[in-house]
């Protein structure tokens, strides 16, 4: 390798900008026509970590083939696919910036935002800088209600330090980077993670564009996914749930018992069947619905347990180069 090359590679990189992406061969064109311009002109060492989350369509082969031509681009794929917060785990662990910025891959997120986030962080000294979306017409209505109910939801049980409609584009310095890295979970929710470190932090406002092209990775499932992890990973009150649903269904019974005994004392007796079936059904359904509960936290903790990696490199156009700091 040439010296020249070799020494600039060795310069301490300023600013890291992390890509998760998955199956997203139709805007990375655009992303990058975007995105390099914008890092160009910022005029500082950077990098961008582009992490492969195990796509199935040309997005590794477009990667390698924007990357001749772009040395700061890095390419990290992963073996298979292991959902957006993993991608951004693989790329946060990898990145080597004193300033890293998760974007979303399909340019939602304006890469034209990231100077005034790095600039905020530098002049006011912060550790984190959320990109909050100031405006969300280009989402779908049901989106929006969904969106709109989980960020209630999230303030209420994570506190009201989760900044309300910021999604995974954000800033965030060298020490948040390695307070996160230190944390034992695995079941990553960074929009809740994040605040929780209660570093100093900022705002950059920002409208949400619609996506650029290509479809949606969070298709309804995936949703519910994060929803769920993102309450059991900062809250035990769903356990208490059904503390309050056996309390509710004891006194219901007590109700309906003192009912019929009443009916029986004065000679009468309560036709059966119907309330009989509906009282049967109910509990089971109770029933259900607290196993379910408790399902969810005794699998986090099998998860927590068998302490499996949670991503796996199959190959880091990078590896090769010292990491400066603590090893990952
Ligand atoms: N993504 C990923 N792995 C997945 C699903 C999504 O890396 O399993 C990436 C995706 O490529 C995009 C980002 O996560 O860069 C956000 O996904 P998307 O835009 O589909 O989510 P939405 O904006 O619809 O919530
Ligand atoms: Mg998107």
């Amino acid at each position: 390798m040439p010296e020249g090359r070799d020494a600039e590679r060795h310069a301490p990189v300023v600013l890291s900008v992390v890509i998760p992406m998955f199956n997203e061969e139709d805007v990375l064109p655009a992303l990058v026509t975007r995105l390099r311009p914008v890092l160009t002109e910022l005029g500082v060492p950077h990098e961008v970590v582009a992490v492969d989350d195990g796509s199935g369509d040309r997005t590794a082969e477009l990667l390698d083939a924007f990357r001749l031509g772009w040395p700061e681009l890095r390419v990290v794929a992963l073996r298979r696919n292991s959902g957006h917060q993993a991608a951004l785990t693989a790329g946060l662990d990898r990145a080597r910036g004193a300033y890293v910025v998760s974007l979303d891959a399909d340019l939602q997120d304006p890469p034209e935002k990231i100077p005034d986030m790095l600039a905020l962080a530098r002049a006011e000294g912060l550790d984190i800088v959320y990109g909050v979306r100031a405006d969300r017409s280009s989402d779908s209505g049901f989106k929006r209600w969904t969106a709109g109910v989980y960020y209630r939801l999230m303030r209420r049980l994570a506190g009201p330090s989760v900044p309300a409609q910021a999604g995974d584009f954000r800033l965030l310095s060298r020490a948040a980077v390695e307070a996160l890295k230190a944390l034992p979970d695995q079941q990553r929710v960074y929009r809740l993670l994040v605040p929780w470190l209660g570093f100093p932090s900022g705002q950059v406002t920002y409208e949400r564009a619609p996506r650029t092209a290509g479809r949606t990775k969070y298709p309804l499932g995936r949703m519910i996914r994060l929803a769920v992890d993102s309450v059991t990973g900062f809250s035990a009150a769903p356990l208490r749930i059904a503390t309050w649903l056996g309390a509710g269904a004891f006194v219901v019974c007590l109700g309906l018992l003192v009912y019929t005994l009443t009916a029986f004392a004065l000679g009468r007796t309560v036709p059966g069947w119907t309330s009989l079936f509906t009282g049967i059904v109910f509990i089971g359904a109770v029933q259900l619905v607290c196993v379910g509960l408790l399902g969810e936290y005794v699998g986090r903790i099998y998860t927590a347990v068998q302490n499996r990696p949670t991503y796996f490199v199959r190959h880091d156009t990078a590896a090769t180069v010292p990491v400066p700091g603590p090893a990952p």
